[in-house]
């Protein structure tokens, strides 16, 4: 795609939001990565460039996200991939893009291994890294096309790829209220990582979703009449298909009882204002009768990640049961982008500070469906950050620590042996003797003699309880010997 193609189609999905600077910044961006990417090709053989920046920075755009993001997008491989320097990427395009970048650069080195302890860890740091809620928005949109193009790569790769989509990045979205892209990210990564899994529920899916085909499609044709008198207009009403990932979780939850779920087709109806929803409410429940207790009011009490919305589920014709959501454009707006909603995004950014770092705990190991809000909020003012720090071994492995914790811990955490046999570390490449302080975030690389060595020494200045338990141990076993 040309850059003046690729402008114009940028108009075309952004109008009058993008300024005289924010093309010119574009435009920037798009030469630079361009030529950084020079001959670069995809595993599908395509030019890195146009198969995979551009449409990164498309997703981008799909978000309504600003030009310094565009921008960003375009330039997301360059320094990870090419010979360009973040000091370069600052000079054309300015400092808020560059580091945008470089906070992606970061992100790319954390893999996941497919150890399930890990994973809590590694959402965690991915937090803690990026910092700023842009840089994720950012990784998420890079994976959102990796995904698209995961039919290119070798089995092994695929699947490690699609599973820390669904047990990172996804979870990631949806705990930024971007529910929207949790869903896209889940169901492009559902196929690969559990082939299984995902064609038994598809198979369901359909089935349910013929069964209910007729009563939704009844209520879907009465409602707009039934609630014009009421509203003095016919509201926007959607039917929403649950996704087959989110329906697989809750058909796990629901031990597979499919007669339990309620909720595969929703109605969608939106209104003007929140008075309005509970009128809907109302119209709703004189014309359907409501299941007991499956009210809910996520207006008076939204969930912890934001989202906002009225829930009842009624009964429709025999036996069919039918959920209807009830909310106004902007509570729409951001239970589909969460931080990335329009609306929530140009107010963050009148907020200058301190704002920012709030959906850092919102990112907390929450399970949002079984916390009451007082226990939410309890546990947002836990700060699990507080006295830990994060570093990487050099194929990216998240190694989790105390704050003060030296390369002698970190070549603990690794294993005992290595611990033993530790006589230095390369931290970001430049080698430290045992006793340095790990910096948070860095890669560390341990170097090891031929034989174990453990001395007293080494008590005075590990930090982690789990390294002096094994030195202890060791230097008792060489006294006895
Ligand atoms: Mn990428």
């Amino acid at each position: 795609m040309t850059i003046d193609l690729y402008i114009t189609k940028l108009r075309d999905m952004l109008g009058d939001e993008l300024s005289g600077n924010d093309i010119k910044l574009i435009r920037n961006a798009y030469e630079l990565a361009k030529l950084s990417h020079h001959g670069q090709k995809r595993a599908s053989g395509e030019d890195y460039f146009e198969a995979h920046c551009i449409p990164v920075s498309i997703n981008v755009a799909s978000l309504d996200m600003p030009a310094s993001m565009i921008a960003a997008a375009l330039l997301h491989d360059s320094v990870e991939d090419t010979e360009m320097t973040l000091v370069q990427i600052a000079n054309v395009c300015g400092p808020d893009v560059a580091s945008l970048v470089d906070g992606v650069t970061k992100l790319g080195k954390i893999k996941y291994h497919g150890n399930e302890r890990h994973v809590e860890s590694l959402r965690k740091f991915f937090v803690a890294i990026a910092q700023d809620a842009r840089v994720v928005i950012l990784k998420l949109c890079d994976r959102w096309h990796n995904l698209t193009t995961l039919h290119h790569l070798p089995e092994h790769k695929r699947q490690r790829i699609a599973l820390e989509s669904l047990l990172i990045y996804a979870p990631l979205a949806s705990r930024m209220g971007m529910g929207k892209l949790a869903m896209i990210l889940s169901d492009l990564s559902f196929p690969y990582a559990e082939p299984e899994n995902y064609q038994k529920t598809l198979d369901l899916m359909k089935e349910e979703l013929a069964k209910a085909e007729l009563v939704i499609k009844q209520m879907y044709e009465a409602l707009p009449v039934l609630l014009k008198p009421a509203l003095g207009y016919e509201p926007k009403i959607d039917k929403r298909v649950k996704t087959v990932y989110s329906l697989y979780k809750k058909l796990e939850r629901k031990e597979w009882r499919a007669e339990d779920i309620h909720d595969i087709v929703a109605l969608r109806i939106i209104v003007k204002d929140i008075s309005e929803c509970y009128q809907v409410l109302g119209v709703i429940h004189a014309n359907w009768q409501p299941l007991p207790g499956r009210v809910k009011d996520y207006i008076a009490i939204p969930k912890p990640n934001g989202y906002k919305s009225l829930h009842t589920t009624v009964m429709s014709g025999s036996d069919v049961i039918v959920e209807v959501q009830i909310r106004t454009p902007e509570m729409h707006s951001y239970n589909e982008f969460g931080v990335a909603s329009h609306h929530s995004y140009k107010n963050r950014h009148k907020a200058p500070h301190g704002e920012s770092f709030n959906w850092l705990s919102q990112l907390s190991e929450l399970d949002d469906e079984s916390l009451t809000p007082d226990e939410y909020v309890s546990a947002l003012t836990t700060d699990f950050f507080a006295d830990r720090i994060f570093a990487l071994t050099p194929k990216g492995d998240v190694i989790d620590l105390p704050v003060g914790a030296t390369v002698l811990d970190f070549a603990f955490q690794l294993h005992t042996d290595i611990g033993a046999r530790a006589i230095g570390g390369r931290m970001n490449g430049t080698y430290r003797s045992l006793n340095t302080v790990i910096l948070p975030e860095s890669v560390v690389e341990i170097v090891t003699g031929p034989k174990p060595h453990p001395s007293e020494k080494w008590l005075s200045f590990v930090k982690t309880s789990y390294a002096k338990n094994k030195i202890h141990r060791m230097l008792l076993k060489h006294k006895k010997s």
